[in-house]
């Protein structure tokens, strides 16, 4: 291992940056203010590049850290890893930040790197089309003019469209509903009968909270989830204070988390390991001594091998679920009255509140946006039997277009935020490369994607995700489209340097509108 690829995993890159060359480099249209989206122009404002607009369809920056706001929400990745190694943050107020310091931390990057004047608030892109004569990319905008950019990078990410369940009625309930990415603060549950349909990694943040003030709540379960305990904690002041003032120490520290996270990944490539029982072993531990009773502990008992679905981790969901006034609901839910639920027994529900736990449309990605590429051919087409991509960031017919958080890079066992950053580095090489090479444009090449999407394919087959269970990694059809079925040790190393063999080029001096040297941004 070099000492430079070191440098990129334990913290911010001392390594000298790529400089784009003044005036030369493509405009570039970025989608959404996540993580994502606020990373990549971060590493394009640290290239020197400032020839890019993010456009985003809110009206302030921030993602699923904007949109999810429900009591309670919190990031179950710790912290210090769940944040830019190039923007450490030695802050943090505890193990788990809570949402508000979440978003807080993107808005102050936001700031920090001027990156305002690179915004275009309230513009939410609707479809993008690939025209062959220029080379470019022409982005409709919902309620105003379309725009064009040489180069398209998506950080609209896995999980930004809500999923509602498709029950008979929904649209006759009296009383008031809402999903948890669409909290109603306006709303007061106190003394409510509430129905929570949901219970994953968000109904397990949600429910702790507004169970004590509900008159009565119904959490409707369809199967039932691995749960661990949170091992959360505020840090000390003294903490604090050493991360600051020894950054090497917050970089170690982060270092220690990536690794034991990353461990944990042996639970879950092999479901008939070693590791995958002893996992198992521990969570069901957990379970026996937070559930004494028998009748409901089989209730909360998963039919699936842990990491199937996502594990959850939680210190107050088990207790909540064993109050009073709460009462867990495992016939299905037949349909929605004015009045509240009916389930498949004919049992009314009366409630005054329903709440959507239901996540999201995940396995989509970006093609419910109208995209258009090389030679008209549309992406929800080539997608039709699951998302697939090169690295999860490019698409064979779909030129100078770059995903973040694209197909089957999802992560079950560590941080996202070190997949993004693998990504950043790996579109700005690409950029790199249509600069230094003259290139109007790239695309990668159908036998690259193919080989490596059998290959991921194959990795998938032994992994946890496969065991049979539903969740939101995988399509109808069962095709594992989100999750990155190895270590991320080896995405960096599949990313450390973008070839450009594995791409057709556009040279830009053969038609001279293809040239991608940026006047301006977007
Ligand atoms: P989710 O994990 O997909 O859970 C959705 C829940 O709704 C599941 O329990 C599902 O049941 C249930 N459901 C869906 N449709 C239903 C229907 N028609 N009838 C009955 N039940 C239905 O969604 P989420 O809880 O919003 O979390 C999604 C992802 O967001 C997480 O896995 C995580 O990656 C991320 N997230 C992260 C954090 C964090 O702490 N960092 C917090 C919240 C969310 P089945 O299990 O039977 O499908």
């Amino acid at each position: 291992m070099r000492r430079s690829d070191l440098t990129r995993i334990l913290g911010p890159a001392r390594t000298r940056r790529w400089r784009a060359p003044t005036g030369q480099t493509p405009d570039i249209a970025i989608l959404g203010t996540g993580f994502a989206g606020i990373g990549m122009a971060i590493r394009l404002k640290q290239a020197g590049i400032d020839s890019f607009t993010i456009y985003e369809k809110a009206d302030r920056v921030g993602g699923t850290w904007r949109d999810n706001t429900y009591p309670g929400a919190a990031c179950d990745v710790p912290s210090h890893l769940y944040s830019f190694s190039f923007e450490p943050a030695p802050s943090w107020s505890r193990h788990f930040a809570p949402q508000a310091e979440i978003l807080a931390y993107l808005e102050r990057c936001t700031d920090r790197y001027a990156l305002h004047e690179h915004i275009r608030f309230g513009s939410e892109v609707t479809s993008a089309r690939y025209d062959d004569d220029t080379c470019r990319w022409e982005l409709g905008i919902a309620g105003g003019p379309s725009v064009s950019a040489a180069v398209l990078v998506s950080g609209l990410g896995q999980l930004n469209r809500p999923a509602y369940p498709d029950l008979p009625g929904i649209d006759d309930f009296a009383g008031t509903q809402f999903h948890s990415a669409r909290w109603n603060h306006d709303h007061d549950l106190t003394g409510e009968r509430i129905a929570v349909i949901g219970n994953g990694a968000s109904a397990v943040q949600f429910v702790p909270k507004i169970a004590p003030g509900a008159a009565h709540l119904y959490q409707v379960q369809r199967s039932a989830n691995w749960i661990g305990p949170k091992p959360d904690r505020l840090y000390a002041d003294v903490t604090k204070d050493l991360f600051r003032a020894v950054p090497a120490l917050e970089r170690a520290y982060r270092a220690g988390i990536y690794l034991s996270f990353e461990s944990r990944f042996l639970a879950f490539r092999d479901r008939d390991g070693a590791a995958s029982k002893l996992f198992e072993k521990g969570i069901r531990a957990y379970l026996r001594q937070q559930v004494p009773d028998p009748e409901l502990r089989a209730v909360l008992t998963p039919d699936y091998p842990v990491g199937c679905k996502r594990v959850l981790i939680s210190n107050d969901y088990y207790a909540t679920l064993q109050r009073d006034n709460v009462e867990v609901v495992t016939d299905p839910i037949e349909r929605v009255t004015p009045d509240g639920l009916r389930t498949a027994s004919g049992r009314d529900l009366p409630v005054d509140t329903i709440i959507y736990g239901t996540g999201f449309d995940s396995t989509h990605f970006l093609s419910p946006l109208e995209i258009v590429g090389h030679n008209g051919v549309r992406l929800d087409e080539v997608w039709r039997d699951g998302a697939e991509a090169y690295l999860g960031m490019t698409v064979a017919g779909f030129p100078n277009l770059f995903m973040l958080y694209g197909p089957n890079t999802n992560l079950g066992h560590n941080s996202i935020l070190f997949m993004i950053e693998r990504q950043l580095t790996y579109v700005l090489q690409c950029l790199r490369s249509l600069v230094d090479h003259d290139l109007a444009a790239i695309d990668v090449r159908h036998e690259v994607m193919d080989r490596y999407n059998d290959s991921i394919q194959e990795s998938v087959r032994s992994t946890v995700w496969n065991a049979g269970c539903h969740s939101w990694y995988k399509t109808d059809s069962g095709k594992v489209t989100n999750n990155w079925p190895r270590f991320t040790l080896q995405y960096w190393w599949d990313t450390v340097s973008a070839d450009l063999d594995d791409f057709d080029q556009e040279p830009a001096r053969t038609h001279p509108r293809r040239r991608v040297a940026a006047t301006g941004s977007g």
